[in-house]
């Protein structure tokens, strides 16, 4: 998996591709990088019974969940007067978005990849070509977080932000160009 950098920053491009406005919306940018971060909350649970990889990779990382969260937010933003069909767009590719970079990603612990077509099938997959190195952890909770802290790491996100640049460049420039004609 790569690191919660790479889905923040996948949260932060997809917010400014996706943004008409030539103003930030801090909030929902917030709430953006949130919600591309959001399927590892699957370490939680197991992380409470000692052992945080336990349900990590399971069905939270799947096209499956990506609907369910789209629609939900489609709905609640729709109760506040927004689109239904823009915001569903918009939260299924920040969901969807870290799916896709998990995939992306070189995996060292077992169960290898992910549960990513659930619910139409409870097979892991994992790209053949991986872009991202895997971020190393422990495997019990008390060393789980410390362990994190690594050279191997550091080289994992280091590596993340030269991929990640072009991109925000771009997304950069646009909201500049946005600016302009606004
Ligand atoms: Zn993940």
């Amino acid at each position: 998996m790569p690191s919660p950098v790479a889905h923040t920053l996948g949260g932060y491009i997809i917010y400014r591709f996706a943004s008409s406005s030539n103003t930030t919306s801090w909030k929902k940018l917030l709430l953006c990088c949130v919600s591309s971060n959001l399927p590892d909350v699957d370490f939680l649970p197991g992380f409470l019974l000692g052992k945080p990889n336990y349900f990590h990779h399971g069905i939270s990382h799947s096209v499956g969940f990506s609907v369910a969260f789209a629609l939900l937010m489609g709905f609640v933003f729709y109760l506040k007067g927004g689109s239904f069909l823009r915001n569903s767009l918009l939260f299924f590719s920040l969901y969807f978005s870290h799916i896709l970079l998990d995939l992306l990603s070189y995996d060292s612990s077992f169960p290898y990849g992910l549960a990513a077509l659930w619910p139409f099938t409870s097979d892991y997959y994992i790209s053949p070509l991986s872009l991202f190195l895997d971020i190393q952890r422990d495997s019990a909770s008390a060393t789980f977080i410390t362990s994190m802290f690594s050279i191997h790491n550091l080289m994992a996100v280091l590596l993340e932000l030269a991929l990640f640049t072009p991109l925000i460049v771009l997304s950069v420039l646009l909201t500049r160009v946005r600016k302009k004609e606004g």
